[in-house]
């Protein structure tokens, strides 16, 4: 009886110690994450940041919400607004997010089209733009797995944020992580999730977006192979693609999105 007793409080401790280490870093500035501590356990929470539903995740019998902060925002007060069950009586928790300088980086690409698209080109782009729109805002209100692994083996660099130069021209923010790798190396799953968009676009090359509940979005670009199909359930290190030089490219790379309620943060914030 005691050794079952130690078992289970062993065990329960485990429990513990695994699902506490599965939450992502906090960062408050733009392009970073919120972690907001609810204060009730008795009802399931439902909370919103500017209009989308944020992803709420249970650690030891508590509610933490986990707010993506768009690169737009400025420094200031913000809050997330919600309720409990079927209450009707709103809630606002508020948190402060600090200024962040990004650096600014100068590209040269050799297909000038990729930076100054021909007229013919413009029906896609926006077609193409508006199937991203919709694959980064996908939401449902499945239990998500926090602890995520890189997608590829290769060299990081940090330049989530920076302000882009295409051959001489501003362009939008890098808005995820460029992991440097050969043509052919494998790209895999970094937690379980639903494959939810994917095909050649123009800017992204070959790309692959997966849901992994309640709004977090993977996108994985300019891969030279596709493994996966349209509502294909994948799981955490499966192989889904290989990295390549498709799209807007200076040479082969993975680039690597993540977002959270329909904005894209620092996936840095999601290893270690
Ligand atoms: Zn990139």
């Amino acid at each position: 009886m005691r050794f079952i007793l130690l078992l289970s409080s062993f065990l329960s401790l485990l429990l513990q110690a695994t699902t506490s280490l599965a939450l992502p870093q906090q960062s408050l500035v733009p392009g970073g994450i919120a972690m907001i501590n609810l204060n009730r356990v008795d009802k399931t929470p439902q909370f919103n940041f500017r209009g989308k539903p944020v992803l709420i995740n249970q650690q030891n019998g508590r509610y933490v919400a986990i707010v993506g902060l768009p690169l737009s925002l400025k420094a200031g007060e913000y809050f997330i607004e919600g309720h409990w069950g079927n209450e009707t009586a709103l809630e606002k928790n508020f948190f402060n997010i600090e200024n962040k300088e990004y650096s600014t980086q100068h590209i040269t690409i050799k297909d000038k089209r990729k930076v100054n698209p021909y007229a013919k080109d413009m029906d896609r782009i926006l077609r193409e733009k508006k199937r991203k729109e919709k694959a980064r805002n996908t939401y449902d209100k499945a239990v998500v797995d926090l602890s995520f692994l890189q997608p590829a083996t290769g060299i990081t660099t940090g330049s989530f944020g920076r302000r882009r130069v295409f051959n001489g021209q501003a362009r939008r923010p890098h808005s995820g992580m460029d992991i440097a790798a050969d043509k052919g190396v494998p790209v895999i799953a970094p937690a379980d999730g639903t494959v939810i968009e994917l095909g050649d676009f123009f800017f992204s090359g070959n790309l692959i977006y997966i849901h992994h509940g309640q709004g977090l979005v993977t996108l994985f670009a300019h891969l030279s192979k596709i493994n996966v199909n349209i509502g294909e359930r994948v799981s955490k290190g499966q192989v889904i693609g290989e990295v390549g030089a498709t799209g807007r490219v200076t040479g082969p790379h993975l680039h690597w999105s993540l977002g959270l309620n329909g904005t894209w943060v620092d996936p840095v914030l999601f290893l270690n």
